[in-house]
């Protein structure tokens, strides 16, 4: 099922690719492990998938202990002040980087065992009230601040878009997005990288990848829906 599932959505990345004229290598697929068990993400990891999505630092720790190899683990969910410590070294990029204080704590947890944070600034692009991220216009002001952080490196920018129930109703944040991306890239503002954009979930990836997103983080798509205790 699983490995069925992550067939049709390596498809349709491809097709996206092809309709945007953009080469696959310029996408990344992040499977969102989330609440999956290790077994699940083992029969992706067969098929050569090397890239996880968590919103828990506790569930990446645990499934690390298991899961040993090569693998670029994605921290994507909101992160609370108090759990940046346990993230040092263990993840390849934050994606859910939603504030300065926030900020200043990965400055100082990161300093303390001399490591840079790799991280996404998440905007709240449609202005939800019930979403995290920054507010578009504050963005650029807000990443000149956490550019002065030396542990801290900024690649880009991530969304989580409105849940919808026709994707094309997203097309518009996902441009938005883009052109608040290239936009603060062209400030060429120092320690500051603008290259990487994660948006698109298992409802909208497809627009997202022709809107220009660099990473899609694809988890019911792969893995099937999630039950909650
Ligand atoms: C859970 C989650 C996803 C994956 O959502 P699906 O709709 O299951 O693909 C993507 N991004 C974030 C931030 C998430 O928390």
């Amino acid at each position: 099922m699983v490995k069925e599932n992550l067939k049709e959505v390596e498809k349709r990345i491809q097709e996206a690719c092809e309709r945007a004229g953009r080469d696959r290598k310029e996408v990344t697929l992040i499977a969102v492990s989330k609440t999956k068990p290790v077994e699940m993400m083992q029969e992706v990891i067969e098929e050569g998938v090397v890239t996880f999505g968590e919103n828990k630092v506790q569930e990446i720790l645990i499934k690390q202990e298991i899961l040993t190899g090569n693998l670029s683990w994605h921290m994507i969910g909101h992160l609370q002040r108090n759990k940046v410590r346990q993230l040092v070294g263990r993840v390849d990029r934050i994606h859910s980087v939603d504030s300065l204080r926030l900020a200043k704590q990965i400055q100082a947890d990161f300093e303390k065992q001399n490591k840079t944070a790799d991280i996404l600034i998440e905007v709240n692009i449609a202005k939800e009230e019930s979403k995290y991220g920054l507010m578009p216009e504050e963005t650029e002001n807000v990443i000149r601040e956490i550019a002065k952080f030396p542990n801290i490196k900024v690649h880009g920018l991530m969304t989580i878009a409105p849940f919808v129930n026709n994707p094309e109703e997203n097309r518009v944040h996902f441009k938005n997005l883009y052109k608040l991306l290239v936009d603060i890239k062209s400030k060429n503002i120092d320690n500051v990288n603008m290259d990487e954009l994660s948006m698109g979930m298992t409802g909208d990836y497809e627009v997202a990848i022709e809107e220009g997103a660099t990473f899609v983080r694809v988890g019911t798509g792969i893995f099937g829906s999630r039950i909650y205790q």
